[in-house]
């Protein structure tokens, strides 16, 4: 018989919805129209469009649906958000402040810009991966005018306190109006918690939000910004008017309607989807500590996604693992899909205080609406003697095969 296919690595990509699939075909061949063009295929685009974008304002619970800005993905929603922000207001200040866990669409944007004349702090986390609200205010300056701290981190799934972060930046900001010194603003990159966790804008306080299609069983190739009226952002893509002189480019409207149905979708069934993936990963959790030694849970242990484990299984490599594992058709990841093929350990782990071997041991587990109890008991099944296996040819494994039964 042949065996069943375990696809764990949901945080990478997720698979997208048979309804989803079903309305962008309709849409590719009944509406496609440029959303720019007078005539009535174009104005049927532009409703469809402008459809969406009311849609998703209210999902996120934006104020208005001119806040949205459609993007091609996360990594260019998170680009805008970071250089945007530089560029409109680098008059007032070139100081951004930023965690050392983003994922590289923040601190490699972070990065540019540091090589263009601004200062970045990278802010430092606790052993769960928490930023503490406490340093970003300590990180304050007079030229500060950005704070971009990621919502739910992609290896860890650890949840930042961002609702707090927000009420900081806000008394500040209050300060700052006073003396007149510039507006700090702040943007979070919520493309791993949309569509697991409740997102809202206003809740959250922040003024700029990124989000992307394929992590919520939406289509790839589709992203979007959430913009607070009032802030000051340059576009980074010039060329038509498109998306109000904000970001030029013909919109993919089947892509952008197939998004915002696939976050109307997986917000209609998070709650339930939230308490059954937790279910299926404690599971995981409980089978892994019991069956195998020297492991290490990677996060924190309560504000975290429901569908994320990340263990590091000391003396081996995650790669190794990875590959094993792929061999008996279950997909899992040795962290960010993004830094995968490079022999760094991830950046997140390091930055969380983990030693090097152990970081360099760490998989990540990411459950989705798929999964099954019998894809948990699959996984316990095949992992303690993969992990056996690769310890006994690891030159720095001495404990030989797993004593913990
Ligand atoms: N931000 C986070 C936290 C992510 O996990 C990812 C993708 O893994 C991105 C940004 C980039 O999103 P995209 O793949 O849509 O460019």
């Amino acid at each position: 018989m042949e065996k069943k296919l375990i696809y764990a690595d949901h945080n990478a990509t997720s698979p997208v919805r048979p309804e989803v699939v079903a309305l962008m075909q309709e849409l590719n061949s009944s509406v496609y129209g440029n959303a720019s063009s007078m005539h009535l295929f174009g104005q049927k685009a532009k409703k469809c469009l402008e459809d969406s974008r009311e849609m998703i304002a209210k999902l996120l619970n934006a104020e208005r649906p001119e806040e949205i800005v459609f993007t091609s993905c996360g990594t260019e929603a998170d680009n805008f958000a970071v250089k945007g922000i530089a560029w409109s207001n680098s008059r007032k200040g070139k100081h951004i402040i930023t965690s050392s866990l983003e994922h590289p669409a923040v601190l490699n944007a972070c990065d540019f810009l540091s090589k263009n004349g601004f200062d970045i702090t990278y802010l430092p986390v606790n052993g769960f991966g928490l930023v503490d609200p406490e340093d970003v205010q300590k990180a304050f300056r007079n030229e500060t005018i950005l704070v971009s701290v990621m919502h739910a981190n992609n290896e860890t799934g650890t949840i930042e306190p961002i609702k707090q972060i927000g009420g900081v930046i806000r008394e500040e900001n209050e300060n700052r109006y006073r003396k007149q010194l510039p507006r700090i603003y702040f943007h979070t990159d919520a493309v791993q918690s949309c569509g697991k966790i409740n997102v809202d804008v206003q809740e959250l306080g922040v003024d700029l939000l990124s989000l992307s299609g394929h992590k919520f069983y939406g289509p790839k190739g589709v992203g979007a910004l959430f913009i607070r009226k009032g802030t000051y952002i340059e576009p980074v893509q010039h060329g038509g008017h498109h998306e109000r002189n904000l970001r030029a480019g013909t919109e993919n409207i089947a892509g952008i309607a197939g998004m915002v149905k696939a976050l109307e979708l997986d917000l209609g069934e998070m709650s339930a989807e939230q308490v059954r993936l937790s279910g299926l990963r404690d599971m995981l959790e409980k089978g892994i500590k019991d069956s195998i030694p020297e492991i290490e849970i990677n996060g924190h242990h309560v504000e975290r996604l429901a569908n994320t484990l990340n263990v590091s299984f000391r003396h081996i490599e995650g790669e190794s693992i990875l590959l094993s594992l792929d061999l008996e058709g279950i997909a899992v990841s040795t962290g960010s899909a993004c830094a995968s093929g490079s022999s760094e350990p991830s950046h997140v782990l390091k930055a969380m205080g983990c030693d090097p071997e152990a970081a360099q041991g760490a998989v990540r587990f990411s459950l989705g609406r798929q999964n099954s109890e019998e894809d948990i008991r699959r996984i316990l099944e095949v992992l303690p003697k993969t992990i056996d296996r690769l310890r006994s040819m690891s030159p720095v494994w001495a404990g030989g095969v797993s004593n913990k039964k």
